[in-house]
């Protein structure tokens, strides 16, 4: 007999702690289970280790909501997350719920029997095991964790140095007096060049096209003022408020005066490396938030490259030598150590395939609902967070839906909701809508797809997700549910004679 769960979560990162914390705290009669493929919680917190690992979100909106985060260092670095998700797991309990070392490989939904059963393949040792859940929770983030993007670099064999994926990043990597070619021009790699130039003998950084960066306070000065007086739970709560505003006026504005946000963007820069800055190194082809944009904390990025010990180049690769890289305009990069942060290779559900009543359903074909459940596929959700804002804003106010939506069937005898759309609703456009980031570009055919309008559209809007997910009815008439079945009547005991 498989082990049964009212709600199995897949995934221990950010989402999958967060959710299970949620049904904790809001459906405590649950019994919750969590698959983690890996040894340890965290998730991306976890994997990436390479040098200044940090967020690029601040932590007062990328926190849990529920539970603050105190410090003042506002970018926290990598490990300081991965120990505020175990601490914060380790508070609910929820840590005794995890089951390490099992990659969930496959889902299938029973019509008759009304639940999920999860295959799951314990790596170690090979071994096939099998749990059944009346609800399912996909947590798994939006990437693969076997390998990142690595694009095809002529002669990539030829080159007599190291050549390191930031993904596999080897223990003890030593660096010092080397001199690093970081390709990429991402969140990746704009933290990678100040951490390592202050021990490497040089690192430069190679893109094809630059990326809107820009500075911002390291530590939260006012946060730590307001602390003297008010309490730390009213301070967290104040910071969150006021950053999700700023962020979300960032976003608005970006897309309604592109012009005018590119122009303060790019002055920011000027001023932060001065008159000597090349700024066709800073300005890109496209307009804020086309892509994500970067954020380097007290202008990290911009003080290397002034030191002298850092720098960029934009050029693209002709081939690997054994020594470096020869660009297309000719100049050599020497290289002792080349490093490829070249982005992520997108994932749904982990790889896991889904099927109901035997038929497999790939998600890149159903569209999600309220960016939540997924179309005809019954008691699932996919907690997937923001890309235009921290992603647990998103995550979060997904979780707090489950546990919603599972109070509003266990209130009213319910077994099962599918969400059903009429085909008209569909609409060929990914979830990550407009963000056109090199990773959401590559994977869009294997993401879910979106809808002309709510619930199947995705809002990426903070104040109109949480009016939808946590104001709105439950019964919308969009969801379809299925009442419990009666138990079987006990047989009549015969009277005695
Ligand atoms: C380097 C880096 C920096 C980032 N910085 C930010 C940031 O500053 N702000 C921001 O908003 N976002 C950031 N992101 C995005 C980031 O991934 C999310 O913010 C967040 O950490 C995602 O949490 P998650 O729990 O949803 O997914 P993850 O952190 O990816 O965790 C998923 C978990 O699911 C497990 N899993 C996956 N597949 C399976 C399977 N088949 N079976 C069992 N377990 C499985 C994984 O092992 C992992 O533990 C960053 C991403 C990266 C790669």
């Amino acid at each position: 007999m498989s082990e049964h769960f009212d709600v199995l979560i897949i995934g221990a990162g950010l989402s999958g702690i967060g959710t299970a914390c949620h049904l904790a705290r809001e459906c405590p009669g649950k019994r919750v289970g969590i698959l983690e493929r890996r040894q340890a919680i965290g998730g991306t917190w976890d994997l990436f280790r390479y040098p200044g690992i940090r967020s690029d979100s601040d932590m007062f909106s990328f926190g849990f909501k529920f539970r603050p985060w105190n410090e003042l260092k506002v970018l926290a670095d990598g490990p300081a997350i991965r120990q505020y998700v175990n601490d914060t797991a380790r508070e609910y309990g929820v840590d005794r719920k995890i089951q390490f070392g099992l990659r969930t490989t496959a889902a299938d939904w029973s019509s008759e029997q009304r639940c999920w059963t999860v295959t799951a393949l314990h790596e170690a040792s090979g071994e096939t095991r099998s749990f059944r859940a009346s609800f399912l929770v996909g947590a798994t983030g939006y990437y693969n964790y076997d390998r990142g993007y690595l694009p095809h670099f002529p002669g990539v064999e030829r080159f007599q140095g190291q050549c390191i994926h930031p993904q596999q990043w080897p223990e003890n990597l030593d660096y010092r007096g080397k001199r690093v070619v970081v390709i990429g021009s991402g969140a990746t790699a704009v933290t990678l060049v100040p951490a390592m130039a202050p021990e490497a003998a040089h690192v430069t950084m190679l893109q094809r096209s630059p990326s809107y960066i820009f500075s911002v306070p390291g530590y939260d000065k006012l946060s730590a003022v307001l602390r003297r007086f008010l309490p730390e739970k009213w301070v967290y709560a104040m910071a969150r408020r006021r950053n999700i505003l700023i962020q979300r006026w960032l976003y608005i504005a970006a897309r309604r005066w592109p012009e005018r946000v590119r122009g303060w963007l790019l002055a920011g820069v000027r001023k932060q490396l001065g008159d000597a800055a090349d700024m066709r190194h800073f300005t890109p082809h496209y307009m804020p938030w086309d892509e994500r944009l970067c954020a380097v904390p007290d202008g990290d990025l911009f003080r290397a490259i002034r030191s002298g010990k850092a720098s960029v180049v934009t050029d693209e690769i002709e081939t690997f030598t054994e020594s470096g890289i020869r660009l297309k305009s000719g100049q050599e990069l020497p290289a002792d150590i080349i490093i490829t942060a070249t982005g992520l290779q997108v994932q749904t559900l982990g790889g896991a395939e889904l099927r109901v009543d035997q038929q497999a359903r790939p998600i890149s074909s159903l569209m999600t609902y309220k960016a939540v459940m997924m179309q005809d596929l019954p008691n699932l959700a996919w907690i997937i967070g923001y890309t235009n804002a921290p992603w647990t804003l998103k995550a979060d106010l997904a979780s707090r839906y489950v546990c919603r939506l599972l109070q509003h069937m266990d209130a009213r005898g319910l077994a099962v909701a599918t969400p059903r759309a009429a085909e008209s609703a569909l609409e060929n456009e990914t979830i990550f809508g407009a963000l056109r980031s090199g990773y959401v570009r590559r994977a869009s055919g294997a993401l879910p797809r979106q809808g002309r309008e709510l619930p199947w559209r995705v809002l990426h809007h903070y104040e109109r997700d949480t009016e939808m997910l946590l104001r709105q009815p439950i019964d919308d008439g969009v969801l379809e549910f299925l009442p419990a079945r009666a138990a079987p009547a006990k047989a009549a005991v015969p009277l005695a004679a």
